[in-house]
């Protein structure tokens, strides 16, 4: 029954079906116009003719009954000319009704919405030449973020999907699926397993088990790779058979934590690949407010490169006249060693050695404060559920237990003289109203949330937020990096490292030449070949065909990228 609006939906969509319903509907009005004038003579003959009076109903219901070849006998003409009127009725009515009718109602209705439904039904299998797809168990945040960037890249993707009905409506919209259970090996090797890149399993923990058992019966080989919502089930998952167990939740309070600033915070990194580390400074208590990337001169003086840097929200292209300001947040990329050079010349005029406050103690702001724990910054906790007290207490310094709105609990925890404050609640209605409540409390605060939904990001950006990551991202971010074989990097929403071949184009062009910066706002952080690595490479640095660039910058500059170089 649920899958009735989809096909109805694609019948409305199809040109030859909205003809053929267009055919149906006048073939009705001519029937209705034929029963009205007949309905109308009946009372005529019956008045000029026969002398007889007769309601309206009457006359309908004697032109229905002999059209419709019932003929119950209870009005009947008696005159010639009231017998013969009711010959016609009774011959047109067996056309139309007895013939024309059925004729009319199967092929304008009844087979187009036969073909509706074998066409919004999901396959049971995909065709047998697919290959090098990637598989997804539900169609989740995760999974519409992931479809989306693999499709931009050319890599098929599949949602498999056990319950018929939801996978009816996903194959009506346009979304690429396939049904079967999920816990049966069968399905799996209609879904071609064997020849697959990836698996994703996005379900429950128990569920992503059963398919991984069930996916290893099928393909030895094939990568899978789970998203745990217990860390009590990533041994099991990994027991079943999955490559990879991500526990979202952990790593999204880990990269939270790294975004804040607490004490004499100078640059902390945000992620790393091959030698290289990425880290972020705030200029907010620096003396760099107002000067330009050109007069940092952090290249000729620490070797760092600046890739970006982040205005409220937004990774803007770091161009030699960018000028910082208080609420910028430059990112650099460079050695362990470079970093510290850096950190030793940022004069820190602001230092705040308060604890931190981290709102909402679930999974995410356990993770977020075991992290700052372990890099000795002090933490106070608001969480409203008493119950997670026990789990809490050993993390944090000090467990306010009360609804974060509430601003007695926000003075109680110290937000006042907080250096930030850790949004992990998992309502994306409330991080976002804590945002402007703590950033009206305290316009100095740095505040970091989490976010459930993507399409909110922009709107806690405008309420105040410093930094933002969602699960989504995050676990898309992931998922690519297994897929890719490289390290994980989150630099922020919007904001990613790609790995690109370089192009006939720029074959035997220098960095410099090449003009990538300025053209499609990507950052060249390192040039690959067989296996070794120019990192942070120069102006003067050689690209040639074979080896591949690793760059930072956003999807739009990846796209730009493909047009100008790739086309
Ligand atoms: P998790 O998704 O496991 O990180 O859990 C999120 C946590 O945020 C839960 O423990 C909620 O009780 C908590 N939470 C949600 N809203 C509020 C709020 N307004 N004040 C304090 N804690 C909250």
């Amino acid at each position: 029954m649920k899958a009735l609006p989809a096909q109805f939906a694609y019948i409305l969509h199809q040109p030859s079906q909205r003809r053929n319903l267009r055919s149906l509907g006048m073939y009705f009005a001519f029937l209705a116009i034929v029963i009205a004038v007949y309905t109308v003579t009946f009372h005529w003959i019956m008045w000029s003719v026969e002398g007889q009076r007769h309601s309206w109903v009457t006359g309908l219901y004697w032109t229905l009954t002999v059209m419709s070849t019932l003929g119950f006998g209870d009005i009947t003409f008696q005159s010639d000319v009231g017998r013969l009127f009711t010959v016609l009725v009774l011959l047109s009515g067996m056309i139309l009704l007895l013939i024309v009718l059925p004729f009319a109602f199967i092929s304008f209705f009844y087979a187009p919405w036969l073909e509706a439904r074998l066409r919004t039904r999901a396959p049971r299998e995909l065709p047998s030449d697919t290959a090098d797809h990637v598989l997804l168990c539900g169609y989740d945040s995760v999974a519409k973020g992931l479809g989306g960037r693999l499709a931009v890249r050319g890599v098929s993707w599949f949602v498999v999907e056990p319950d018929p009905d939801r996978a009816n409506e996903l194959y009506a919209e346009g979304i690429p699926v396939a049904t079967g259970p999920l816990s049966s090996p069968a399905t799996w090797r209609a879904m071609r397993v064997e020849r697959a890149r990836l698996v994703v399993a996005n379900r429950d923990d128990r569920t992503d088990s059963a398919i991984a058992l069930a996916i290893r019966d099928a393909s030895a080989d094939t990568e899978v790779v789970a998203i745990a919502e217990d860390p009590d089930a990533v041994d099991v998952l990994e027991l079943s058979g999955c490559d990879h167990v991500l526990d979202l939740k952990r790593q999204l309070g880990e990269h939270l934590a790294a975004r804040v600033d607490a004490g004499v915070s100078g640059a902390h990194v945000v992620g790393s690949f091959r030698d290289q580390r990425i880290a972020e400074f705030t200029v907010h208590g620096t003396p760099l407010a107002g000067r330009t990337i050109r007069d940092l001169a952090l290249r000729e003086i620490t070797g760092l490169n600046v890739v970006g840097v982040w205005k409220r929200g937004r990774l803007e292209p770091a161009r030699p006249d960018t000028v910082l300001d208080d609420y910028s947040v430059p990112v650099v990329v460079g050695t362990v060693s470079q970093i510290t050079d850096l950190e030793s010349l940022l004069v820190i005029h602001r230092a705040n050695f308060n604890p931190v406050v981290v709102i909402g103690g679930g999974r995410v702001g356990r993770a977020a404060a075991r992290a700052l724990t372990v890099r000795n910054i002090p933490v106070h906790v608001i969480e409203r559920d008493p119950s997670l007290e026990s789990r809490i207490a050993p993390l944090s310094d000090r467990l306010i237990v009360g609804d974060a709105a509430d601003r007695e609990v926000l003075h109680e925890a110290g937000l006042e003289e907080a250096p930030s404050v850790v949004l992990t609640t998992n309502d994306d209605a409330t991080n976002m109203f804590l945002t402007l409540y703590c950033r009206k409390i305290q316009p100095d605060l740095r505040i970091v949330s989490r976010i459930t939904e993507e399409r909110n990001v922009e709107a806690v950006y405008r309420a105040g937020a410093d930094f933002v990551l969602s699960y989504a991202t995050l676990g898309v971010r992931s998922i690519f990096a297994i897929l890719e074989r490289r390290e994980l990097v989150v630099i922020g929403e919007g904001t990613d490292l790609f790995r690109i071949p370089v192009s006939e184009r720029l074959d035997g062009q220098t960095l410099a030449e090449s003009d990538i910066g300025a053209r499609t706002g990507l950052n060249v952080v390192a040039i690959e070949s067989d296996g070794d690595a120019v990192t942070n490479p120069g102006p003067d640095a050689v690209l040639e065909r074979g080896s591949e660039l690793l760059v930072i910058g956003t999807l739009e500059g990846r796209q730009r990228f493909m047009e100008e170089y790739e086309a």
